[in-house]
């Protein structure tokens, strides 16, 4: 019954019958996910229950959105997630890039310095900080920078993070996922061990941790273990892939009512921003987020045995603890990649009609190639893919709203790549 399901959509015995071996070995692992996803499942549903979300919380508001119920009640729910005093969850705010930049503008003034103690920042932050020049930039306000690497074998360079605190340094930032580096995704238990750290060089110190991809892949988060401010985007991970725009930003209320005034006005902060009609996705999602979220964790766990079986190299690997879910593969040929990409598409219940193909991107020397067949535009929280057409010709992919979406997805990347010749099982 199952197989011929499959086979009707695509998939050939062989790879059927090789997933379902590769499966066999994962249900220790999967089990886990599954009690991971349940602690944070009861969590959000008791921050909505305390804070007596109901029907009018759902509707929305427009014009000034003076007293809009949902959009505040929504904030607490978040807040108590979280664990923090307060937050700010908008769909004014257009992306994790704006998210962050408003976090960041918002508490650091002229004459400070921001730290990055794991290296380089995600790319579109480069611009936000004026690493590469851009108008408006924290360099262009009179914010410098500092950042110290890590060290080579992906762990905190402790000596170096303490030269680099000074007088001036004001804001720490801590990226929690590798994004698209080859450096390894943080623990919420590592990240409090660099937070007690720089906070013990420096009381005092304001930290921020740009939480993307990480929601919900454990049960406690950044801002329970230190951070002022936890940030992220509403079309990743915590949007549960029904939320159709939006970001957050959890901390303390000394820093959030500043991320109010600098999102807003100041004077005006919180008081303002009509919900429109998008309350209702951004209660579901965050509901069902901690299911989506394991289900993109099975995925990513699923695709690195089953490409690690046939003998490539994967990041993280087949049995590492997970705390994002972000899966790169090296296939080490274009054809590879393209065809990897082909498979995901084809796999999509949107656009799946559609052939993926390298082009060139503004910002980016190779050409890159993209796979995404998505109910929310740009939503990595569905199953996508991406990769630079360039050694090694690594494929980073995440996402799948459902586990069988995920699994679906990875059998007919494997299908393109098996029906080409490039890859033998
Ligand atoms: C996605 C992401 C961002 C930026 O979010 P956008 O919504 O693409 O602007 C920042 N940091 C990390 C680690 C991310 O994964």
């Amino acid at each position: 019954m199952m197989q011929k399901q499959y086979e009707r959509l695509g998939v050939s015995p062989a790879v059927y019958r090789l997933g379902e071996q590769i499966l066999k070995g994962l249900g220790p692992r999967f089990a886990e996910i599954d009690r991971t996803a349940e602690v944070n499942q009861l969590k959000v549903l008791a921050a909505m229950q305390k804070n007596g979300v109901d029907a009018a919380c759902l509707s929305g508001t427009t014009g000034y959105g003076h007293d809009d119920k949902g959009r505040d009640t929504l904030e607490r729910v978040y807040a108590d997630v979280f664990g923090t005093e307060t937050a700010l969850v908008r769909p004014h705010i257009t992306c994790g890039t704006h998210a962050l930049a408003v976090a960041l503008s918002a508490n650091l003034l002229p004459g400070d310095e921001l730290l990055s103690p794991v290296g380089k920042p995600y790319d579109t932050l480069e611009e936000v900080i004026g690493i590469r020049e851009s108008a408006c930039s924290l360099k262009e306000m009179g914010v410098s920078y500092r950042q110290v690497d890590l060290n080579p074998d992906g762990s905190f360079d402790y000596e170096g993070i303490r030269q680099a605190i000074n007088d001036k340094t004001k804001l720490v930032t801590i990226q929690r996922s590798k994004g698209y580096q080859m450096r390894p995704t943080f623990s919420v238990g590592q990240i409090g061990e660099l937070i007690a750290f720089v906070k013990k060089v420096k009381p005092g110190l304001t930290v921020m941790v740009d939480n993307c991809y990480g929601e919900f892949t454990e049960t406690i988060e950044p801002s329970e273990v230190g951070a002022d401010m936890v940030v992220g985007s509403l079309i990743k991970n915590p949007g549960g892939g029904l939320a159709p725009v939006g970001g957050y930003i959890a901390g303390t209320k000394k820093c959030i009512d500043r991320c109010h005034y600098r999102l807003t006005a100041p004077g005006i902060g919180q008081d303002v921003g009509a919900s429109l009609s998008v309350m209702v996705n951004l209660y579901q999602g965050f509901f069902l987020s901690p299911n989506v979220v394991a289900g993109a964790l099975k995925g990513a766990i699923f695709a690195a045995n089953l490409y690690e079986r046939l003998g490539f190299e994967v990041l993280p690997n087949g049995t590492e603890s997970r705390h994002d879910i972000i899966q790169s593969i090296r296939l080490g040929s274009r054809e590879r990649l393209i065809a990897f990409c082909e498979g995901i598409q084809a796999a999509a219940p949107v656009d799946s009609y559609v052939t993926p193909v390298p082009s060139s991107i503004p910002g980016y020397d190779d050409e890159v190639i993209m796979a995404a067949g998505a109910f929310v535009q740009g939503a990595s929280i569905e199953l996508s893919a991406d990769g630079p057409v360039r050694e090694p010709y690594a494929v980073y992919f995440q996402g799948g709203l459902t586990w069988h979406h995920a699994k679906f997805g990875i059998l007919m990347s494997l299908q393109k790549l098996y029906e080409k010749g490039l890859v033998s099982l």
